[in-house]
């Protein structure tokens, strides 16, 4: 079985400076600058075939490429819940419409339609320790403000997530361009 994910890559120079922000806090589970992604459908473990449908399935969506902006920081959980931090994305209807045709997609593939509301964001850090989480307050605080300039999505991909024991490693196995024109 292969366990997969669709999202976004985001470019090297924003995720040199996402990473940066963690810098120093010990005891939170970062994510690694490279894994740093938009999950814009989980999948889950799938056999092969399976995922040959989804590609077949992923190949067909289309959507002009659009700007998306990240701004500000939000988290999953709160006080003693507190379970992941992240960065939240200004409301975009293009990205909205990506991933509705992603969610049909995978539908038509055959998997379960997802339950829960999309919230598009980009994970910075797991929780670790309790300690971490005291931490993490002052954390949010000072980067309320963050604010990325618009990045450009030409192109939406299909990871594989390998769990390892130190968290998660992602590999693109396949990338879908979005096109101006329809084809
Ligand atoms: P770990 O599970 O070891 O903490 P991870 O969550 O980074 O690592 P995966 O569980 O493979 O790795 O998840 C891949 C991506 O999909 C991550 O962005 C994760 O947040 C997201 N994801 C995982 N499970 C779900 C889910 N049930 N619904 C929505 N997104 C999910
Ligand atoms: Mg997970």
């Amino acid at each position: 079985m292969i366990r997969l994910f669709v999202g976004l890559e985001l470019p090297a120079k924003l995720r040199e400076r996402l990473a940066g922000l963690g810098a120093g806090i010990e005891g939170v589970r970062w994510v690694d600058e490279e894994n740093l992604h938009l999950t814009l459908r989980f999948i889950g473990e799938v056999d092969e075939a399976q995922a040959e449908d989804i590609v077949e399935a992923l190949d067909r969506v289309q959507v002009p490429p659009f700007r998306i902006v990240l701004d500000g920081l939000g988290t999953f959980g709160a006080g003693v819940r507190l379970r992941a931090v992240w960065v939240a994305v200004q409301p975009s209807p293009p990205l909205e419409a990506l991933h509705r045709k992603i969610e049909r997609a995978v539908v038509r593939a055959g998997l379960p339609a997802e339950g829960r509301r999309f919230v598009p964001h980009v994970t910075l850090a797991r929780l670790g320790s309790v300690a971490a989480r005291e931490k993490l307050g002052p954390f949010i605080a000072y980067n309320a403000g963050f604010r990325s300039r618009p990045i450009r999505v030409s192109s939406f991909t299909l990871f594989q997530s390998f769990l390892t024991g130190e968290g998660a490693d992602y590999v693109a196995v396949e990338r879908f361009d979005l096109a101006l024109e329809e084809a």
